[in-house]
């Protein structure tokens, strides 16, 4: 029998555990496959790790992973995806907005022989702003990256062994995964379904953790910024040569005009805006490649009720 590990990276998320349990078995309980939950607790400071344990004391297919300390949800993932032992993952969020339903239309899809089934979601019930944000960004960031990101397409999904392989051989420290999925490729299939509000516990989505999210996606993928950056230097270097240009000939004309302090402090504020960005992007990937030549790991296990893989 085919086996399909279930995925749930937890971030304290004590009121949640036992019910995404409780739906998959409902909704999947009677497949012809072996389902296995294997839930990441991410260092939780609440019961998410004792409810675990009760859990898996109880059902023989749970398992789960405990970090050390928060390591970030990207972290949670690898972790679940290194630990999987199925022929098939689906990775879902542990607060019940991915419907354990659309998971049945995922394993259809599997079958079918996709080696990745995205699930999207529309954006009903999110506020006006976010969607709007978010719609922007991504108009925007397809511009700039490789890699297609769309909207409403998370981490919610079913990966093949194959698609699953590929993802854990790219070694890179610092993870998107949006983008990682999109850039191993694979024969995809999208399946739809609507938004969910979380039930319990909150987000951990923060205005500025959304910022930095959105960053990581720009840079992450290519080297497009730091072209940017060169060329607004170019263009801004140009049109300086020519204001020389012209003010070199009018002082030959007219001789020197004294008054010039609005001229001086725009073009001192402007190029030091350029630079400071120019600086700042070059910044990010500097950080990266610092971070790239640690190697250290992407997480640290403190218990395991699963054979541990390497990380
Ligand atoms: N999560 C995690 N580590 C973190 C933050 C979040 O494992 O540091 C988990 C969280 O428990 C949930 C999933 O990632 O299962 C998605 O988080 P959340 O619901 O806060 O994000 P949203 O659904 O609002 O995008
Ligand atoms: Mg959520």
């Amino acid at each position: 029998m085919k086996k399909i590990t279930i995925v749930i990276p937890s971030f304290n998320e004590e009121d949640n555990i036992f019910s995404v349990y409780e739906s998959l078995q409902n909704h999947l309980g009677h497949l012809p496959y072996e389902i296995e939950a294997l839930y990441i607790d991410d260092g939780s400071s609440d019961q998410t790790l004792a409810k675990m344990r009760e859990l898996a004391r109880m059902h023989e297919n749970v398992s789960y992973v405990s970090f050390t300390r928060n390591f970030g949800k990207e972290a949670a993932l690898i972790a679940g995806l290194h630990h999987a032992d199925g022929d098939a993952v689906v990775i879902i969020d542990a607060d019940l907005q991915h419907p354990s339903e659309v998971i049945l239309e995922l394993i259809e899809g599997y079958e079918e022989g996709y080696d990745q089934v995205i699930a999207k979601r529309n954006r009903e019930g999110d506020s006006k702003f976010r969607s709007g944000m978010a719609t922007m960004y991504y108009k925007f960031i397809n511009k700039m990256v490789d890699v297609k990101l769309e909207d409403g397409v998370g981490d919610f999904r079913l990966l093949s062994r194959r698609a699953l392989d590929a993802l854990l051989s790219l070694s890179e420290a610092n993870r998107f995964s949006k983008g990682l999925f999109s850039w191993i490729g694979f024969p995809s299939k999208t399946v739809y379904y609507e938004n969910v509000q979380r039930q319990e516990g909150e987000t951990k989505w923060s205005f500025s953790s959304l910022l930095n999210y959105g960053v990581d996606g720009m840079i992450s993928f290519n080297n497009r910024p730091l072209r940017v950056c060169l060329y607004t230097g170019l263009a801004v270097m140009l049109l300086a040569l020519i204001y020389i240009g012209i003010t070199f000939v009018q002082i030959l004309r007219m001789g020197i005009e004294v008054p010039g302090y609005f001229t001086t402090i725009s073009a001192i504020l402007f190029l030091g805006g350029v630079q400071l960005l120019s600086l700042g992007v070059l910044g990010e990937y500097i950080g990266r490649i610092y971070y790239e030549t640690k190697r250290r790991p992407h997480y640290l296990v403190q218990e395991s009720n699963t054979k541990r893989r390497d990380a």
